[in-house]
């Protein structure tokens, strides 16, 4: 490959620039701008066929929404993302060969209509759990954490999903979430609420605003234990989900790169390591 490629789209070969450019945490600049304008060599393949486009050269564009701990947050003092899913996107960028820039903060619905539509992020990496529905819209990568639901109600509380499954009742979800599909599958009487903020709905369980609130299990379990401990999980749903990180369709290459990033990571220990930090053990 050569320079010739249209700016707008910075072609990268993927594999040439694996380990040859400086790396850079999410959300810090490249210490090193060599030869990255928008430009590749063919070190380690003569054919275009690995080639993928990014939104900003030499980056990879991350978007997410920034409020579902443990795996996406922005930290109280810098305000700069941090989490599970940080850890591992970091890493995949520094594999690679990219920085890694996240955008502000996105409503979680946005999300996979953002990548689908193109050109503002090169993937949305937030615990976003690979469905049917959303391949139609975009690409996900190999799955890289498996994950389920859970029910969080006030410590005490006599619900149940038999109890929860009437008008009266108010459970709050996030918006587009799978735990929104959940409820309106399996508690179709009850009076559901998609909201945007994770902790503005357990803080309504809190209140007895909802009855319950159903969310991805390790976010209940991470919340309860360091915000919320008048809350309690009383089901896990074995709703046997995986997370995936979403990439354009029109961007098959990248998808292929980060999948290979990702086994590496499997491979080296770097995931099992990063799983160890946020959860305490591997998942
Ligand atoms: N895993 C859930 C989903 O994909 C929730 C993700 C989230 O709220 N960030 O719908």
């Amino acid at each position: 490959m050569k320079n010739s490629m249209s700016r707008r789209q910075f072609i990268l070969a993927a594999g040439a620039l694996a380990g040859s450019a400086a790396l850079a945490g999410c959300g810090e600049s490249s210490t090193s701008s060599s030869s990255s304008q928008g430009t590749s060599s063919s070190a380690s393949s003569s054919s275009s066929d690995d080639s993928y486009a990014l939104v900003k050269d030499g980056t990879l564009t991350v978007v997410a929404e920034l409020g579902f701990a443990p795996f996406e947050y922005m930290d109280d003092k810098t305000g700069d993302p941090e989490g599970f899913d940080v850890d591992v996107i970091n890493a995949v960028a520094e594999r690679m060969g990219l920085a890694c820039e996240y955008l502000p903060n996105q409503k979680f619905d946005t999300l996979v209509p953002l990548i689908k539509q193109g050109g503002k992020a090169d993937v949305a990496v937030a615990a976003i759990t690979i469905t049917d529905e959303r391949l139609q819209s975009v690409d996900f990568s190999e799955p890289y954490l498996d994950s389920n639901q859970a029910i969080v109600a006030l410590k005490g509380s006599t619900e149940t999903e038999e109890t929860l499954n009437d008008a009266s009742k108010q459970v709050v979800c996030q918006g587009g979430t799978t735990g929104n599909d959940w409820i309106q599958e399996n508690l179709p009487n009850a009076t559901r609420v998609p909201v945007d903020d994770v902790t503005a709905a357990l803080t309504g369980v809190q209140t007895g605003l909802y009855s319950a609130m159903v969310v991805d299990l390790p976010v209940a379990k991470y919340m309860l234990t360091n915000s919320f401990s008048d809350l309690d999980i009383i089901e896990e749903i074995a709703t046997g989900e995986q997370y995936g990180i979403a990439v354009s369709k029109d961007n098959p290459n990248l998808r292929k790169a980060i999948n290979k990033a990702l086994e590496e990571m499997k491979g080296d220990g770097t995931m099992d390591s990063i799983e160890t930090k946020w959860f305490g053990s591997t998942i």
